[in-house]
């Protein structure tokens, strides 16, 4: 549950001012729905960004990871989430095999 009010029709958000850019979510999302993009505004120098909204599962393991309270994951009264397919299972591998960050393609 996050304390910010939750956008409209959205599966998973974060909150940046928050994020250590851990890794700790990404490494556990099963669909390959997170990765870090390089951001030099950020003290570790990447940040969380959601690449693939529509293959949420709502498995909630992102939220329950993080350390900082940075991501948020919608109610299931509230949201429709995906089912998770191969292509999604295939890119969290890809993503992990980048050491977390995002894929050129993706
Ligand atoms: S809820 Fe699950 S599938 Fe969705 S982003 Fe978080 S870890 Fe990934
Ligand atoms: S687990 Fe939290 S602090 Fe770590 S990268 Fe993800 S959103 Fe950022």
């Amino acid at each position: 549950m996050s304390l910010l009010k939750a956008p409209e029709n959205t599966p998973v958000w974060t909150d940046e001012s928050r994020c250590k850019a851990c890794d700790m979510c990404v490494s556990v999302c099963p669909a390959g729905v997170l990765a870090m993009r390089y951001d030099p505004h950020s003290i570790l120098g990447t940040m969380i960004t959601v690449i693939a909204p529509e293959d949420c599962i709502g498995c909630n393991e992102c939220e329950l990871v993080c350390p900082d309270f940075a991501i948020f994951v919608a109610d299931r009264k509230e949201y429709k989430f995906a089912k998770l397919t191969d292509k999604a299972k295939e890119r969290a591998k890809k993503i992990a095999e980048n050491n977390y960050m995002m894929l050129e393609d993706a």
